[in-house]
């Protein structure tokens, strides 16, 4: 026995990791950090979409979660483990075991369609998934992309610039609403990328649908080609491969089946208080010793990497201080909180390396910007230096 006090955190990708790396910094010696994940890796979903296309891209995407902490670090990771049960302060994990705890984060984010997220949770599997789908593209004539958010154009992005001159494809998106990426962005966004996609001759089909009964059940090459009728009758004919491209779905099941009144019934999103990000319930006791945040969480500002990076530091600081202030009381009354703060809007939207477009609170910019700030590195550098063991 350690004889140590436990901080538990649900999930290991950004939301988890980003918790975990701030609050090792604060965290007094009589607590441990215990960081568990279902899957083998930690994997870069911001690049995904040029790994599910770009052969050889893919290796660069994932983190071994096993070495997380250093060899002598008082803090665990327990990578391939779920976590199956939630209780006041205690989890249980699918091997049975039962882990109290002193404060818990859920950073259990949202389930997306590959290739937004793993194929698996072993890694070996994940990478062969995304070389699957590399060769699936590659031998792809038609494309069909279903839902025109970030997502499914910056997909249709990097198959554009992978498949040039002999070798381009023919990419028809179809998009429910009135602008690409969504109404609550400019719509100088929507233009700038309209016409990047117009140029390169993808054919944009806005205000349409394709039938849910019509949608093959995951993304990937159809048995095969075949022909798509819209809800409006427009047919999109001989697709051999379709990207479904909806937004996920958050992963809080854990937390219904433990405490429904902790869980938005419209959006599945667990509710938090939205400052100090401490997961709110009807029940006063049951999820007093919770937070949470990313993909899970209905923290205001978008699901994004950027708000976690906002968001992470702030529960840090608040459990650092609950511990501080009684390791023995969980209530977090009396105590002063750190206040999240989201940034305001902001989107990048990478068509490939060098194409695409950018909307920041002063004004939406085109190639040039976003491919300096996303479209080449995907960020890759700060996911390395997130899961460097430490
Ligand atoms: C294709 C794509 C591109 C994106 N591009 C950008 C971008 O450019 N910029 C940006 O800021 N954001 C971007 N995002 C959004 C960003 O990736 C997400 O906001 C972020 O990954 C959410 O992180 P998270 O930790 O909340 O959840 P997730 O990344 O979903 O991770 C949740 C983790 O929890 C684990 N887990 C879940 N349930 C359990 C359980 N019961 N037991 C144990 N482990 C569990 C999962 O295995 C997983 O590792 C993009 C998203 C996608 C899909």
């Amino acid at each position: 026995m350690s004889g140590l006090k436990n901080v538990v955190i649900i999930g290991a990708a950004s939301g988890g990791a980003t918790v975990a790396r701030a609050l090792a910094k604060s965290l007094p010696e009589t607590h441990r950090i215990v960081l568990i994940d279902a899957n083998e890796a930690a994997f870069w979903q911001v690049a995904g979409l040029r790994a599910s296309v770009q052969p050889g891209f893919e290796d660069k995407l994932f983190a071994d979660l096993a070495t997380f902490w250093k060899p002598g670090s008082r803090h665990i990771v327990k990578p391939k483990t779920k976590v199956t049960e939630l209780g006041e302060d205690f989890v249980v994990t699918d091997a049975g075991e039962k882990i109290s705890f002193d404060y818990a984060v859920l950073a259990m984010g949202a389930k997306y369609q590959t290739p937004g997220r793993q194929a698996s949770h072993s890694k070996a599997e994940s990478i062969a998934s995304l070389k699957q789908m590399q060769a699936q593209i590659a031998a792809a004539r038609h494309i069909l992309v279903v839902g025109g958010g970030p997502v499914g154009v910056e997909f249709i992005g990097e198959v554009i610039s992978q498949y040039s001159g002999k070798d381009k494809k023919k990419i028809t998106l179809v998009h429910n609403g009135k602008q690409l990426i969504g109404s609550k962005y400019s719509a100088s966004l929507h233009s700038k990328l309209s016409a990047q996609l117009q140029k390169a001759g993808v054919h944009v089909l806005l205000e349409e649908s394709i039938p849910s009964e019509q949608l093959p059940s995951s993304t990937g090459s159809l048995e095969a080609a075949r022909t798509f009728t819209t809800a409006k009758g427009t047919s999109v004919g001989d697709v051999d491969f379709a990207l479904l491209s909806f937004s996920g779905k958050p992963n809080s099941q854990l937390v219904s089946a433990f405490d429904a009144s902790a869980v938005d019934p419209a959006t599945q999103w667990v509710r938090v208080d939205e400052q100090s990000l401490h997961v709110l319930s009807d029940d006063a006791g049951k999820m007093q010793r919770y937070f949470a945040l990313g993909d899970v969480s209905d923290a205001p500002g978008g699901k994004l990497v950027a708000q976690i990076n906002n968001q992470g530091p702030v529960i840090a600081a608040n459990i650092a201080a609950l511990v501080r202030s009684s390791s023995s009381k969980a209530a977090t009354a009396g105590i002063k909180l750190n206040a999240y703060k989201p940034l305001p809007t902001f989107i990048a939207v990478p068509l490939g390396p060098a194409g695409g477009a950018i909307q920041t609170p002063i004004a939406t910019l085109g190639e040039w910007t976003v491919s300096l700030i996303k479209g080449k590195g995907l960020f890759l550098s700060n996911f390395q230096s997130l899961y460097k063991s430490q």
